[in-house]
């Protein structure tokens, strides 16, 4: 079962996540960043700098107003009746010289504006026990010298440095989102968009290789299964065309000799009218032998290619083949005496009845009988039983001759494989046989083995 996988869906509301955290947080640092930097750069302008404690003196006309004074600031002395006994700083000129004890209260405890004089200051008190006299320090709410246009330049300043560090951070931002994102799509794209490339030149070794667990990685993996079968079917062409090569040369190869024996005894015949009956009907026998061969050849080469192809249709019909197999021996009885060949038969006295093509089969059947009286020597036992084992029909074809050497075996059913690879008309075989044989039992679906090697004679099993 494929593994689930997570989705490009998923992928892309992580990264959709991602970039609004990653805004939000921008704003915010944008913000925090400004703040910071408006409460540094307008600390001066804003807060009281100076408190009433830090310049208090028993001897009032002591203190020290210097930094009031920066401020625009002013300091009052206020005795217990509520009279103002000293002043100094920047003050107005319509200050009261003696508060009444609700001005008193109002104005400068309860910081209450009055309706008698604009009073827009940071008031900041100290009483002094020893002396009994309060102590009033006023700074200006306003800027130094009222002066807006520097702080308003200031604050737009301000807010415009917070603007550029906003889209700055911003872009920054950007360019690590793209990256990560390239890194989540573009990447593994151009990598598949490699490997097809790679694939679309020609190379069907190319398999891709992406750590990854979305669409991309279905994406690659088809891709890599296309490749594997394009590689597949190219290499069984490759393989098959160099089959048709090498049959095609074999073929020629084998009709040569006989070809080139007939057009040269027939020259010799044609060129030379004297020569005697008995020498015409040597070279005439001769001639055709060769024919006979180069027939032979033809004719197996032609079934061969019959039982090969697609198109042909055995003639399947439910027959006993413990009775076909009777009547094969019986027809070969005559040949294996006169050979001098020693033999034991073994057919099941029960009926077996499969679906087979009479005619087909016994080419397949007589080939191997004939191929083990051809290739043996006499006095060599053959031996051929046919039982019904686990559900299926088992012909056994065995005899103790030469065997074939196991290098030459593994190969003996495809065509033009001899032992005798000269490939000289002395033995007769075309090497056509066991690889006919095993294309009729093939398209039988049945199979058929060997086992054999160089002197221990050769065991056919063929089931069906
Ligand atoms: P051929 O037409 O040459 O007989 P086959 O395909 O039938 O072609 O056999 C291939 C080769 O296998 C033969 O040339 C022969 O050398 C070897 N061979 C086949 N059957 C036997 C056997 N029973 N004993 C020894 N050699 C065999």
């Amino acid at each position: 079962m494929r593994k689930k996988r997570g989705t490009l869906a998923n992928l892309l509301l992580k990264n959709y996540l991602f970039l609004y955290f990653l805004t939000t947080a921008i704003f915010i640092f944008s913000v925090i960043f400004t703040v910071s930097v408006g409460r540094f750069s307008l600390k001066n302008l804003s807060d009281s700098p100076v408190t009433a404690d830090q310049i208090m003196k028993d001897n009032y006309t002591n203190i020290d107003i210097t930094k009031v004074s920066q401020y625009n600031g002013f300091v009052e002395i206020i005795d217990n009746k509520y009279n103002v006994v000293y002043r100094k700083g920047f003050f107005k000129k319509d200050r009261p010289s003696k508060y009444t004890s609700q001005q008193y209260h109002d104005l400068l405890i309860n910081n209450l504006k009055s309706s008698d004089y604009d009073d827009n200051y940071y008031y900041s008190f100290s009483y002094n026990k020893n002396k009994d006299f309060l102590l009033v320090l006023g700074i200006p709410k306003t800027p130094p010298n009222g002066n807006y246009d520097e702080f308003y330049s200031k604050l737009a300043i301000l807010f415009f440095i917070g603007v550029i560090f906003y889209f700055f951070t911003l872009i920054i931002g950007t360019i690590i989102f793209s990256r990560l994102t390239s890194k989540n799509f573009v990447t593994p794209l151009k990598i598949i968009l490699k490997g097809v490339d790679n694939i679309a030149q020609g190379d069907y070794s190319t398999r891709i290789h992406l750590k990854c667990r979305n669409e991309f990685s279905n994406l690659k993996d088809a891709v890599n299964i296309m490749a594997s079968k394009i590689e597949e079917e190219t290499n069984l062409k490759e393989k098959a065309e160099e089959t048709r090569r090498r049959l095609i040369m074999d073929i020629s190869h084998d009709l040569k000799t006989p070809l080139a024996s007939v057009i040269g005894y027939s020259d010799f015949l044609v060129n030379n009218p004297s020569l005697s009956l008995q020498e015409r009907s040597k070279y005439l026998q001769i001639i055709q032998r060769n024919s006979i061969r180069a027939n032979d050849l033809i004719t197996d080469l032609f079934e061969f290619s019959k039982f090969e192809s697609y198109t042909f249709k055995l003639h399947l019909k439910s027959e006993n083949i413990c009775e076909f197999m009777r009547e094969i021996i019986a027809s070969y009885i005559p040949e294996i005496e006169e050979k001098n060949f020693n033999y034991n038969f073994d057919i099941s006295e029960k009926d077996i009845f499969i679906a087979f093509d009479w005619k087909s089969m016994d080419r397949a059947i007589s080939n191997l009988i004939t191929n083990g009286l051809k290739y043996n020597p006499p006095k060599t036992t053959l031996n051929i039983s046919l039982k019904q084992r686990f559900g299926k029909a088992e012909i056994i074809i065995q005899d103790d001759g030469v065997g074939i050497p196991k290098d030459i075996a593994k190969d003996i059913f495809k065509p033009f494989v001899r032992v005798d690879s000269s490939r000289n008309s002395q033995s007769g075989g075309t090497g056509l046989g066991l690889a006919i044989t095993k294309k009729i039992i093939e398209k039988h679906d049945g199979t058929i083995t060997l086992e054999t090697d160089k002197n221990k004679g050769c065991k056919f099993t063929i089931t069906l």
